[in-house]
């Protein structure tokens, strides 16, 4: 079995061409836009009963949350890259050891449907590659981070890309490093924060360089960063008319016929 790491309640360990932040719903949105086309279609047929009707609605919906979700990680980290672009084009860059680039999949997830007990988590795990190669459910070469959609969102993934800046580099020695640390039962939050952690210690850097990133962001253009919030309303909107138009293009086009 493979020796997991667990850092901010997961630091837990997760390959690619070349190196970049990506979005983590981007692989779920393929199949989601054809879910939507497909049973869009369906909704025209004449002969549904009221069951299978309900039945495409409930299913149309959960399609329709996961490309708002995507969409909604694309804002987010457009945002981040506005606000902290140091931050944001190292961690584009970022190498193994080896050299090797890693790519970074970032998913920003509603808290009431999340499993994670803290804001933010990035998740590492060794690959079968080498001792320095890292892996991730989006596989070898590669880091996911998950951060719950909150007001200090991009605090929090500013936090876990300081993680996740160590301990790519550094992943043999740092696995040692964990293993001694963490072995015992420790609360959640400590985990990644013991004294000698200079992952935790990197993690609180990059969290206060964000929020000076942020002041300076103010100050230059003379109005406040948009609010999580209020960018999650927008995606909403778009996402709404977007399909709300779709379908109603497909009934009018159908009616013609
Ligand atoms: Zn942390």
């Amino acid at each position: 079995m493979k020796n997991m790491l667990l850092l901010c309640y997961c630091l837990l360990w997760l390959p690619t061409a070349h190196a970049e932040i990506r979005n983590g719903y981007s692989i779920e949105l393929v199949a989601a836009r054809y879910g939507l086309e497909f049973l869009g279609r369906e909704l025209l047929r004449s002969d549904l009963s009221d069951v299978e009707r309900r039945r495409i609605h409930a299913a149309m919906k959960k399609h329709t949350s996961v490309v708002a979700s995507f969409q909604l990680t694309e804002a987010l980290l457009a945002q981040m890259s506005l606000i902290s672009p140091d931050i944001y084009n190292d961690l584009d860059e970022l190498k193994d050891k080896r050299g090797r680039t890693t790519d970074i999949y970032v998913r920003f997830v509603p808290q009431e449907s999340s499993s994670m007990v803290l804001s933010g988590a990035s998740f590492f795990q060794a690959s079968e590659f080498d001792d320095d190669a890292n892996y991730s459910r989006y596989g070898d070469l590669t880091v996911a981070i998950d951060v719950w959609i909150c007001d200090a969102a991009l605090n929090v993934l500013a936090h876990e890309f300081g993680h996740t800046r160590y301990v790519v580099p550094n992943l043999a020695a740092y696995r040692k490093f964990y293993t001694a640390t963490y072995s015992t039962f420790i609360t959640p939050s400590r985990i990644g924060h013991s004294a000698a952690d200079a992952s935790g210690r990197l993690a609180y850097e990059y969290g206060r360089r964000y929020l000076m990133d942020r002041r300076s962001f103010r100050l230059r253009s003379g109005e406040a960063p948009e609010k999580v919030a209020t960018i999650a309303r927008q995606v909403r909107r778009r996402v709404k008319e977007e399909f709300e138009e779709g379908f109603n293009s497909s009934v009018a086009s159908a009616a013609r016929y």
